[in-house]
């Protein structure tokens, strides 16, 4: 008894000293927000960042993990992906052609995401119910103008269903999960889906994302980036060449600079038709470098040139950015522009979204929406995922035991204080519904 009691409190002692729940340790820290590229320890706590250092005691942590030879950098932000998934329509990004987030995110560093333009104020917040509120990723949206948003085409050009009051208010009732306004696809040559947008923005304090759809002469990219949209403002798909972003073969249109100098944001919204070569190329030529790398994941473009964020990211690295450069642009970037700066850095008591990369070297190749090929010889590959301070995404085990040392009737090994792979109270890992949570 008095023996069993010593080891209890000893143990609690020693527990005790271990302030930090998890410790990574020896990797390279890239924080551009703290402008910090170099070999740190971090330590989390309760879910947050709790110390960033050169060397931190081990014993100061109930589990350490060596990452050493790996990236370590703020959980990626994909500011354009469609997760409105559901069997309504098989033909509508209100349907089949959205993903769940958890299946595609973790796998690919990514944390958190921005359903760009699924629901409009009529349907946000079904999409709140059945998506945002049950999904462990990070889920913002930016409403599309359109009141039913992406249900399909006569849904999407119909002018009579964009209204900026209501969109407005919809955001202003979720500040903070709705982080801009979307309007994309319109087929007409009227402005109205940009003006209503950038109204319903202006009243909620939102950007304002564009998709620009078909371009007409009287309804130009220049005068979008250089007169209707405001500063922080996004024109996305900016390498697509759909809409005259190239001036003559192998010259970007100067517009894109002018537009840049007034503030616009230009973002990559690769997908299954936006993200080509022949543009990119002479893009990043002439230094015009997208502000933010997303991916406008979908069921579309993640099996055809996109696959995911890493991929998207890596073909900027075969670009010629730098690793650094290409992490900023896809971390610190995206959370400024949906102004959620608590994300996408790694400042002590900021929320622990980590990814955990590694840059191989070998011999690859990136394939564009025409299914031209660029090759590469570096490509981005996640290790681990981490999402408050909770491991979400292991490839390899970093975090684990080897079996054969583990007890012979060995269960799930390793603590829900840092471990959000595995199930505790048994029956492995299937997560609670948010209707079982109420209970
Ligand atoms: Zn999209």
């Amino acid at each position: 008894m008095k023996t069993g009691l010593l080891f209890l409190l000893a143990a609690t002692a020693a527990l005790a000293q271990q302030q930090y729940d998890l410790l990574l340790r020896g990797g390279h820290l890239i924080d551009a927000k703290n402008k910090i590229s170099a070999v740190r320890d971090v330590a989390i706590r309760d879910g947050k960042v709790a110390a960033v250092a050169a060397k931190i005691d081990p014993a100061q942590a109930f589990k350490v993990v060596d990452v050493s030879g790996l990236y370590v950098t703020p959980g990626l932000i994909d500011l354009h992906v469609h997760v409105y998934a559901n069997s309504a329509d098989p033909s509508a990004y209100v349907g089949d052609h959205s993903v769940y987030p958890d299946g595609f995110t973790f796998r690919a560093g990514v944390t958190s995401v921005s359903d760009a333009g699924c629901s409009g104020w009529r349907n946000f917040e079904d999409f709140k119910s059945r998506i945002i509120d049950r999904s462990k990723t990070r889920v913002f949206a930016m409403l599309n103008i359109v009141g039913s948003g992406m249900k399909g085409g006569k849904f999407e050009q119909d002018l009579n269903d964009m209204e900026a009051k209501p969109t407005a208010e919809m955001a202003l009732r979720h500040k903070g999960l709705v982080v801009g306004v979307k309007t994309a696809h319109y087929a007409g040559p009227e402005w109205a889906p940009v003006e209503r947008a950038v109204e319903a923005g202006t009243i909620a304090n939102i950007p304002v994302m564009v998709d620009f759809g078909r371009a007409y002469p009287e309804r130009s990219m220049p005068e979008l980036v250089t007169k209707k949209l405001r500063p922080g403002d996004i024109y996305t798909h900016c390498f697509s060449g759909l809409r005259g972003e190239l001036e003559a073969p192998g010259h970007l249109n100067p517009a894109m600079f002018a537009g840049r100098r007034r503030g616009v944001i230009f973002d990559v919204g690769h997908g299954g038709g936006s993200f080509v070569w022949r543009v990119a190329v002479p893009a990043i030529k002439e230094g015009f470098l997208p502000d933010s790398i997303s991916t406008d994941l979908h069921t579309g473009s993640m099996n055809a040139g996109m696959k995911d964020m890493l991929n998207v990211m890596s073909k900027f690295l075969a670009l010629g950015l730098s690793v650094d450069d290409v992490i900023a642009r896809s971390t610190r970037n995206p959370a400024r522009e949906i102004k959620h700066e608590e994300l996408g850095n790694l400042s002590a008591g900021s929320p622990a979204d980590i990814a955990v990369l590694r840059v191989e070297k070998g011999s690859f190749g990136f394939v564009d929406m025409y299914g031209a090929r660029m090759r590469g010889s570096q490509k981005f590959l996640c290790e681990m995922t981490l999402r408050d301070g909770k491991v979400v995404y292991d490839l390899n085990g970093l975090t684990r035991e080897d079996w054969d040392k583990l007890p012979q009737d060995y269960r799930a090994s390793g603590s829900p204080r840092w471990d959000g792979t595995l199930g505790y109270g048994g029956g492995g890992a299937r997560r609670k519904t948010s209707a079982e949570t109420k209970k």
